[in-house]
């Protein structure tokens, strides 16, 4: 059985009760994990407190000693991770083995953050009188995660919070908890000291609950969805803790009159149906200019027809399943939104049939023609292979489409005019823009994050990160043996 991670020590929940964790592919059980409780997390909580000064002391480069050789494990391990991210959570596998090397990525750009985590020193304005700012640990870090990127995204929080000298309690998903019981283990192996790091097992309510509402929790780092998200929000307000909210997209592709449709259609085709669509950064919008309209789609229509679904791990495959039946049927809910709505169905619209397909959650990849931008599903997160064709004469009203979402994670634009892509760099009101290529392929040193209902306001990954899990103190030492008083003795 799958434990959960305390005070250094792998410990079943006293409530005795367990849950299974299952190939979405195959119906296939991968192992039974305990199944945590408020209790469970007030224990994680007062052993990660308990942790903290002896962490927060110790110099930031041993702390990123751990981190090496935990990045070290992983590569060792790479493809060990990868098959297991695959059959836990079904994406195929060399998109799996991707997930896991953005894990190797982070840990290792926030190991060299041990011997940077740059502070500023500035001229003081008096004689005499140093000033500079350093940065120090919020405290107890809570990171809750999803299930699309299993091993990348617990990477991106774990890693600043612990470099920084933060410990932390780690909800993951319940879907993908062995994969995020491996990555502990790993941290464990490399020398992580008990209690700066701990692992709780279970579902949102009541395990994710507990994290958010504990008062021993100075912070919270969340992904997921736009709703949880926003009750997190909520829930966190009275006791004031940071919140950092990495949430839901709807992203979108323009392509210009002037594009290489080719070369779009690769984009389109990657971004809108990799992972089977279940990236926040998936493309469920391409938003076209009249003129390629028909030539482009016929292309899309095309290509979508020979995909190959089934299990992840066959070289054959090309989608895998989502994740479990309750996407399945939320995606299949969209579809006949969208058929309501006026939409044109071009491809797809059901759960899958064919043989290969019985024992799993495969929905057929699914295009949408004639959408207005106003409708539900140009509008709404689906989280599943289904993309939206909307039509424009300009580049002003692609942006305007683009703009005019509750979210604002991705944008990407195919022109060969560099005035049009100067022009869409400045316009998109996302946090991330691509030119000439898909939505998806965020790489680790940059922020990562959006605007409205995707983010509130922080940034993940690069050194964007690190202002998330520190604090900025500022100090001033005056050396002038007198008393000097600042904006008045000048
Ligand atoms: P989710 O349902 O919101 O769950 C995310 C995490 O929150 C899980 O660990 C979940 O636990 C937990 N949770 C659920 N209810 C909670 C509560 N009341 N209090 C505290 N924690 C709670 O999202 P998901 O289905 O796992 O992931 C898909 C979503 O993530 C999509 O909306 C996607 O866009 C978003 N996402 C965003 C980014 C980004 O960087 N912007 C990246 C990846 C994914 P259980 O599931 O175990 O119950």
């Amino acid at each position: 059985m799958y434990k959960n991670y305390i005070n250094g020590k792998w410990t079943e929940s006293k409530s005795g009760e367990t849950f299974l964790s299952g190939n979405p592919a195959n119906g296939e059980t991968l192992g039974e994990l305990t199944r945590s409780t408020a209790q469970d997390v007030e224990e994680a909580v007062n052993a990660a407190r308990q942790a903290f000064d002896a962490w927060r002391k110790t110099p930031a480069p041993r702390r990123a000693e751990v981190l090496f050789r935990a990045g070290q494990a992983m590569v060792e391990r790479k493809d060990e991770l990868g098959r297991l991210l695959t059959r836990e959570m079904g994406k195929v596998l060399p998109e799996a083995l991707g997930d896991i090397q953005e894990g190797i990525d982070m840990t290792f750009y926030m190991a060299g953050e041990g011997r940077r985590l740059f502070g500023e020193t500035v001229p003081a304005e008096l004689p005499n009188k140093f000033a500079m700012s350093v940065r120090e640990p919020v405290g107890v870090v809570g990171a809750i995660t999803p299930w699309n990127f299993p091993f990348a995204i617990p990477t991106w929080k774990l890693m600043p919070a612990l470099v920084a000298g933060n410990t932390v309690v780690f909800k993951p998903s319940s879907e993908t908890s062995i994969l995020a019981a491996t990555l502990v283990q790993i941290m464990e192996e490399a020398g992580l000291p008990p209690g700066v790091l701990n692992l709780v097992l279970g579902p949102g309510d009541p395990v994710g609950d507990a994290v958010v509402e504990h008062p021993g929790i100075n912070l919270i780092s969340f992904t997921g969805s736009t709703d949880v998200g926003r009750s997190i929000m909520a829930k966190a307000a009275p006791s004031l803790k940071r919140v950092s909210l990495e949430m839901g997209g709807k992203n979108a592709i323009l392509v210009m009159e002037d594009a290489n449709l080719d070369l779009a259609l690769e984009g389109i085709i990657w971004s809108a149906f990799g992972t089977s669509g279940q990236r926040c950064t998936a493309a469920s919008r391409i938003i076209m200019h009249r003129s390629v309209r028909q030539s482009l789609t016929a292309m899309m229509v095309d290509r979508v027809r020979g995909l190959r679904l089934g299990d992840g791990l066959l070289p054959t495959t090309d989608m895998g399943p989502v994740v479990n039946r309750s996407q399945l049927e939320k995606v299949h809910r969209y579809t006949q939104i969208g058929l309501k709505e006026g939409a044109k169905l071009l491809s797809g619209g059901d759960i899958c049939g064919r043989d290969g397909c019985e024992r799993g959650f495969f929905y057929l990849p699914t295009i949408f023609d004639d959408v207005i931008p106003s409708m539900r599903i140009a509008q709404e997160e689906i989280f599943g292979p289904t993309t939206a064709i909307i039509t424009v004469d300009s580049l002003e009203e692609a942006v305007r489409v683009n703009n005019d979402t509750g979210f604002g994670l991705v944008a990407s634009i195919y022109t060969s005019d560099v005035n049009k892509a100067f022009t869409a760099m400045r316009d998109l009101s996302v946090g991330i823009v691509y030119v000439n290529a898909g939505t998806i392929g965020a790489e680790i040193q940059l922020p990562f994050g959006g605007r409205r209902g995707t983010s509130n306001g922080h940034r993940e990954a690069g050194q964007a990160a690190l202002d998330v899990y520190t604090e900025w103190k500022s100090i001033y030492v005056d050396y002038s043996g007198r008393l000097q008083r600042a904006q008045i003795d000048v």
